[in-house]
C-alpha cells in the first residue's frame, strides 16, 4: 500500500506502548494522518483509552489492545487482535520500553533482566510477527509487492545505544543490542521488501525522565547536552517516525535517526577540544 509521509488512509499500524509518551505521540499522530491504529498498552487502560480518543478526534480509528510485549503470547494476542479487526499490517512502532536503573554494582539480576526482557526481548518478538505477518500477506496479494515495501518497522531505541550511560547499564545494552537487531533484521528481510529503521532519540519530555525536567537544575546541566538548547517533545519524534514507515523515505533502510538536538555531537567539545 503506497504512502506518502502525510497519507496513511487505509493502513494498519501497531504502536506499542501507545498509552503515554513517544508512543502516544506516535499514535495519533499516524491517527492524524488516517491509519487505523492499534493502541498496545501494558497496564494503564484508561490512558490508552485516552489516546484512541485523541485518535478519532483527529479523524483516524482504532482499537486498544492490552499485552505485554515481552511475553510472547501476549504479542501472539496484541497480533491476532489486529488482524482479526482490521485484516492486515502496514506498520509496526516498536516503542514500549522502560528503565530500572541501578549503578552497576549493585545492579541485581532481577534488574538487568527486566529491562533487558522489555527492551531488547520486546523488540524481538514484536519485530518477528510484524515481518512474519507482512511475507503472509505478500504472499497471497503478491501485487502489493511490486513497487513499494511490503511492511514497515520503526524501532524506539535511544542516544544510549551509541552514548555509554553509568548507572543505566542495562537500558543502555538493551538501546545497543537493538541497533544490531534492527541492522541484522533489516539485511535479512530486505530482500523480502521489508523496510526496518530504528529511531534514537535524545532527551525528550515523558515520565520517562519527569525527574529531570520538572527539577529547574537539572535541566539547566541538561542544555549543556543539548546544543540545540530545548528538549524534545514526543511529537518531534512521532513525525520523524511517520516519515521513516512512509514511502518518502522508501530508499532508507537499516538506519538509525538521532532526534536530538544535536546531543550526540559531543557538545562538551565545542569549547573545549
Ligand atoms: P513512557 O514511560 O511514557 O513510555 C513507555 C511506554 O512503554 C509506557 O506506555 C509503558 O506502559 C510501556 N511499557 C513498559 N513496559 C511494557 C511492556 N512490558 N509491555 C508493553 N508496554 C510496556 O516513556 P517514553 O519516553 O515515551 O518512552 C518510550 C520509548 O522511548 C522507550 O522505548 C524509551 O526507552 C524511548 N526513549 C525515550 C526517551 C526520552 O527521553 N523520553 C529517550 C530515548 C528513548
Amino acid at each position: 500500500m503506497s504512502s506518502s509521509a502525510q497519507d496513511f488512509k487505509g493502513q494498519v499500524v501497531i504502536v506499542t506502548g501507545s498509552s503515554s509518551g513517544i508512543g502516544q505521540a506516535c499514535a495519533v499522530h499516524f491517527g492524524s494522518l488516517g491509519a487505523h491504529v492499534v493502541v498496545n498498552y501494558h497496564s494503564s487502560e484508561d490512558e490508552a483509552n485516552e489516546t484512541l480518543q485523541q485518535i478519532i478526534a483527529k479523524g483516524g480509528d482504532g482499537i486498544v489492545v492490552q499485552a505485554d510485549v515481552s511475553k510472547e503470547e501476549d504479542v501472539l494476542f496484541l497480533f491476532e487482535q489486529t488482524i482479526s479487526k482490521f485484516g492486515r499490517l502496514d506498520v509496526l512502532v516498536s516503542n514500549a520500553g522502560l528503565q530500572v536503573d541501578a549503578p552497576f554494582l549493585d545492579m541485581s539480576l532481577k534488574q538487568w533482566q527486566k529491562v533487558i526482557d522489555v527492551n531488547l526481548t520486546g523488540q524481538f518478538i514484536c519485530t518477528r510477527e510484524a515481518a512474519r505477518q507482512f511475507v503472509k500477506q505478500a504472499q497471497s496479494n503478491p501485487k502489493e509487492t511490486a513497487t513499494q515495501s511490503i511492511g514497515k518497522i520503526v524501532m524506539m531505541s535511544s542516544v544510549h545505544d551509541i552514548i555509554p550511560w553509568a548507572g543505566h547499564v542495562n537500558y543502555a545494552s538493551s538501546k545497543g543490542g537493538i541497533m544490531m537487531l534492527m541492522r541484522s533484521i533489516s539485511q535479512e528481510l530486505a530482500p523480502y521488501k521489508i523496510r526496518i529503521n530504528s529511531v534514537s532519540p535524545g532527551a525528550i519530555r515523558t515520565t520517562i525522565n519527569k525527574a529531570v525536567w520538572s527539577d529547574e537544575a537539572k535541566m539547566e546541566e541538561l542544555m549543556h547536552l543539548i546544543p540545540y538548547r530545548r528538549i524534545g517533545t514526543p511529537e518531534d519524534v512521532a513525525k520523524a517516525v511517520a516519515w521513516l514507515a512512509s514511502d518518502d523515505s522508501d530508499y532508507v533502510n537499516g538506519e538509525t535517526l538521532y532526534i536530538d538536538g544535536g546531543m550526540t555531537l559531543y557538545p562538551e567539545f565545542a569549547d573545549n577540544g
